[in-house]
């Protein structure tokens, strides 16, 4: 029997492969579009997401994410078009949760009226509140936990048990919390997926996606991903190998660091109200606590003094911290939803999203927490 390792121990040696001549201790990268069929029970191909170097990460996933088999994509975006693809087909209906990330909701809304596929948002985060939306063509329920950028959580095992009773696929964005923090399957998800190209990577130098799934649901997924063809290049298949070694030593940082800061801006006179999951008044904490590990690098908070000419004073008085789009990067960066990911929505929709103009998000990076500190101090001081 294959010893059972810690996650911090699999991140670093999990399914790793030895060139045999050479025996360097990093899985040798193979660049190949052809391989030999002959004497193989397999045909290898890239897209058919079964090369070596693919294998290898997939592994390294599936133990972190405790699950059976899994797949890379070359997006976050190709890992949720291919798996609700491979799940629904005309006639059918999924449930969401209403605060997903903006991608997937403009994906849904965009593309499923031209399948016949149909879909309803759930406002509360409440299990019954997703159970009552299930009609008799319901297929699967999609979450997300914690989410942008209010940092809401779902009581995603009270979720999962909905899914079970009513025999749908449940399937979880887990981006925010990553497999160091939060392992849905454990909590009886079926779907778990990623996009990498936050804290799996974890450098903001990659694009890419993943799932890691049951064996039974992963066949099922394969076969729509063959046919859409999303699948990631070597080089990049690499790096994510040598990202996933580092995952539990940033993330535990990023979970130290924005817990410091999430306390820090608790307490500051210019500084409203702050959305952090780890904090003891936060109205989720107590389900965050039961199952999340570490409550994640990702916070809010809102300015006291609203009004984008203050948001612009604050971020003008940064130097370490940049505002930037994407996040789960080692350099912590700041954003403005307002002006970034919600800037389509009418003031009043935001505001009544809880997105005022005066809000901040941070992605907290792996630096000296104090240093950031100092830094946020000094730009609240212009606001
Ligand atoms: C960024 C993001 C995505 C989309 O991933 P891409 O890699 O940009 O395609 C999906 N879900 C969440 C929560 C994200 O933050």
């Amino acid at each position: 029997m294959k010893k059972r390792f810690s996650t911090e121990t699999n991140c670093i040696h999990s399914e790793q492969e030895t060139e045999v001549n050479i025996q360097g201790v990093n899985t040798p990268i193979d660049p190949s579009s052809a391989f030999q069929y002959r004497g193989f029970e397999e045909n290898v191909y890239p897209r058919y997401y079964n090369t070596i170097n693919q294998k290898v990460v997939v592994e390294k996933l599936v133990a972190l994410e405790k699950g059976e088999a899994g797949l890379l994509f070359s997006s976050g975006m190709a890992a949720i078009s291919t798996i609700l693809f491979s799940l629904l087909k005309t006639g059918d209906h999924a449930i969401f949760y209403q605060k997903i990330y903006g991608g997937t909701f403009s994906f849904i809304k965009t593309e499923f009226e031209k399948f016949g596929i149909e879909y309803s948002f759930v406002e509360g985060n409440e299990p019954d509140a997703f159970e009552k939306e299930i009609k008799s063509n319901t297929k699967i329920i999609y979450i997300e936990s914690p989410t942008n950028p209010l940092l809401d959580i779902l009581d995603v095992k009270g979720i999962a048990d909905v899914s079970k009773k009513h025999n749908l696929v449940s399937v979880i964005d887990n981006t925010f919390a990553t497999p160091i923090n939060q392992t849905p399957i454990t909590l009886g998800i079926d779907i778990s997926l990623h996009s990498g190209t936050k804290y799996l990577g974890g450098h903001s130098d990659l694009c890419f996606g993943a799932m890691v799934t049951s064996k039974e649901l992963n066949d099922k997924v394969l076969k729509t991903a063959i046919n859409q063809g999303g699948s990631l290049n070597v080089l990049d298949v690499y790096l994510i190998e040598r990202s996933l070694k580092t995952l539990d030593v940033r993330v535990n940082r990023q979970n130290e660091n924005a817990l410091q800061l999430a306390k820090f801006l608790e307490n500051h006179s210019k500084v409203g109200k702050v959305y952090y999951p780890g904090l003891k008044n936060h109205p989720r904490h107590e389900i965050a606590r039961e199952q999340m590990k570490g409550f994640g690098g990702m916070l809010s908070f809102e300015l006291k003094a609203d009004g984008i000419d203050k948001v612009n004073n604050f971020l003008d008085a940064l130097s370490l911290i940049k505002p930037a789009l994407s996040l789960g990067g080692v350099e912590t960066i700041i954003c403005s939803p307002a002006l970034t990911s919600h800037i389509k929505m009418s003031k009043t929709d935001r505001e009544k999203a809880g997105i005022l103009d005066g809000l901040l998000r941070l992605s907290v990076g792996i630096e000296y927490a104090q240093d950031l500190q100092e830094e946020i101090d000094f730009a609240l001081s212009k606001t």
